[in-house]
């Protein structure tokens, strides 16, 4: 090499790896996080072969985090928390209660401190929310209030681990740990560790809610104001920079100024930013550099991991893999059980929660700075994680092998679906219906349409907004096809009948009837999807009538030669608005609200 270049190394062999074990974990069907973590292994030191800078890995993973947590805040939503608080906030802490207890003790068999004991168990009780969002997607049980619960319950541990990142920097000293003052940035509120033991959990408390006061005060006028005045710019560009900079920057200014920790500052800039609609939609855009760096977080986790630890810790990784993928489980069950849900209901929760990622590498490398915890127990938890997350799809294959054997034996003890709720501090009614409502979802294709005769209605948004309202008003038999969850729930209140998913999906298409429907309006933005449905409801009834939407020449010609009857581009009907209303020439306008 003509220069030493360590930091572009270290970038594109993490990166370049990481591709590479991703696409082939992908093409196994395991989540592509194993693949990186693969990938990392490879390029720490405790392989032959290159070795990238642990150092400067380690740095790139902390933007890593701070994107990651950046994105949790994101798709942070108290509405959503408090619709499912009554079984998300008991059952994650009685979880994490358990799954600590169970850790800790491990911890105690291999003769560890009660700090890496609780370190330790902490980090096996928190699920990683990638892994479980990939999990419900799959299955498309997002939008089930199963998914809802388990995605609930897992925000509730995100923010009991980011409390635990914020006190055990402080708490180190006390418990046997290194003082906080040589590790971490500790701010500009340092403070001497002469406080014992709740005075330090007082003080960091105090510096959390200063933090938070301020972001709620000054960071909820100031980074909204910004957002809009970049947006005025017109430049998308500067919008993402600035979506960017306030990210990194909140984050940066949360761990120096006041001392807490990069990931919860990150984490209020997100949900600060989640707020408002315009923001919100802007701020996912900033996501796939969030994509690139975690993935490297990944990488330079698995960097820390030695694969000869798997023979000589043969048993403790066993053991901790019992407790994530059989205690939590258990646990977890016998609460969503306990609170009146069906017991597939249960099953699916314990399952997705069964594995731990993330969060779990942040704590168990903070636990290892603090020297806290010692590196064995790092290296029981990336075991742990790993082969947790390789058998979860798994735990969801056993799910459905028991789901017929639970439904005859719950048919001859009685309906758990009805059972009347027994847990505390719930609304009766509302459980029971929620457990109603639950246990009439499924996993499999969404239920076929009984409409025949009808229009199929592809997209709801500006455009097919407009044609479902005249289509309800010239009393027409029609359904929507919508992917977009907010859009779906509004439709369903209104009384439309809806198929929820992607439309270029073979199974949600097919569940609009295609061979029984006379029409097909294609209300999307992308012609390249268009196309596959054009191209998929042609071979499912060729006498179907086809009217779809462009925005180019280009697309009218690609649309029409994949068999569209009709395509209107939007762009010609726009211009044609504007003559109208220019010249005053009577062309018939395209009606509106
Ligand atoms: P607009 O561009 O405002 O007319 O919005 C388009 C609408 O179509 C949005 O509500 C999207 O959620 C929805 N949409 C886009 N692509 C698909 C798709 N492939 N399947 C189902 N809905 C879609």
């Amino acid at each position: 090499m003509p220069h030493d270049t360590p930091l572009i190394a270290t970038i594109v062999a993490g990166l370049g790896l990481a591709f590479v074990f991703g696409a082939l974990a992908n093409r196994f069907r395991i989540p592509p996080l194993v693949g990186y973590l693969v990938a990392g292994v490879l390029v720490g030191p405790n392989t032959p072969g290159f070795v990238a800078d642990a150092g400067l890995a380690n740095e790139l993973a902390e933007i890593g985090v701070i994107l990651l947590m950046f994105g949790v805040g994101l798709h942070f939503s108290l509405k959503d928390l408090l619709s499912v608080r009554a079984i998300a906030v008991p059952g994650a802490i009685v979880q994490i209660g358990f799954a600590t207890a169970l850790g800790a003790g491990l911890s105690w068999m291999l003769g560890w401190s009660m700090g890496a004991g609780l370190v330790f168990g902490l980090a096996l009780s928190v699920a990683s929310t990638v892994v479980l969002l990939r999990a419900l997607q799959e299955r498309r049980l997002i939008e089930t209030e199963r998914g809802r619960i388990a995605v609930g319950w897992l925000i509730v541990e995100d923010l009991a681990m980011v409390l635990a990142l914020v006190l055990l920097p402080a708490l180190a000293g006390v418990l046997g740990g290194q003082e906080q003052a040589d590790v971490h940035s500790s701010g500009l509120l340092s403070l001497p560790a002469s406080y014992g033991i709740w005075g330090v959990v007082g003080i960091t408390l105090a510096k959390v809610a200063a933090f938070v006061v301020v972001m709620l005060v000054v960071g909820r006028r100031v980074i909204p104001w910004i957002l809009h005045y970049v947006a005025h710019t017109g430049s998308r560009e500067l919008f993402r920079l600035a979506v960017l900079a306030i990210a990194l920057g909140v984050a940066f200014g949360a761990a120096k100024l006041f001392g807490v920790s990069l990931a919860l500052g990150a984490f209020f800039a997100g949900m600060i930013m989640s707020e408002s609609e315009l923001s919100h939609r802007a701020a996912e855009e900033s996501l796939p550099l969030r994509d690139a760096f975690s993935v490297l977080f990944f990488v330079s986790v698995g960097m820390l991991f030695d694969p000869f630890s798997l023979f000589s810790n043969g048993l403790p990784i066993l053991a901790t893999l019992a407790i994530i993928v059989i205690g939590k489980s258990l646990a977890a069950f016998v609460i969503v059980v306990a609170f009146g849900y069906p017991l597939a209901t249960a099953l699916m929760i314990s399952a997705s929660l069964a594995q731990i990622g993330e969060f779990s590498f942040i704590l168990a490398e903070l636990g290892v700075g603090l020297k806290l915890l010692p590196e064995q127990g790092r290296d029981l938890i990336l075991a742990g994680a790993i082969l947790s997350i390789v058998l979860n799809p798994l735990m969801f294959l056993v799910i459905d092998w028991m789901k017929p054997w639970l439904e005859a034996r719950a048919a001859r003890t009685g309906p758990p679906a009805d059972a009347k709720p027994v847990g505390p501090a719930t609304e009766p009614g509302q459980v029971a219906s929620v457990a109603a409502a639950t246990s009439k979802e499924e996993d499999g294709p969404p239920p076929k349409t009984a409409l025949t005769g009808h229009a199929i209605l592809i997209g709801y948004g500006r455009v097919g907004g407009l044609v479902g309202a005249a289509l309800k008003e010239a009393a027409l038999p029609f359904l929507v096809i919508e992917d977009a969850d907010k859009t779906l729930a509004k439709l369903k209140a209104d009384g439309v009948e809806t198929v929820a998913g992607n439309a270029a999906n073979a199974e949600v298409f097919a569940a609009a009837n295609p061979e029984g429907a006379s029409r097909l309006i294609l209300a999307i933005p992308n012609a390249f999807e268009a196309g596959q449905i054009v191209l998929r409801a042609r071979s499912a009834n060729p006498k179907i009538n086809v009217v779809a939407r462009a925005h180019s020449d280009a697309e009218v010609e690609h649309l029409k030669g994949l068999g569209a009857d009709t395509v209107i581009m939007g762009e010609r009907e726009i211009a044609r608005g504007i003559v109208e209303e220019v010249l005053g020439s009577d062309v018939e306008q395209t009606s509106g609200p």
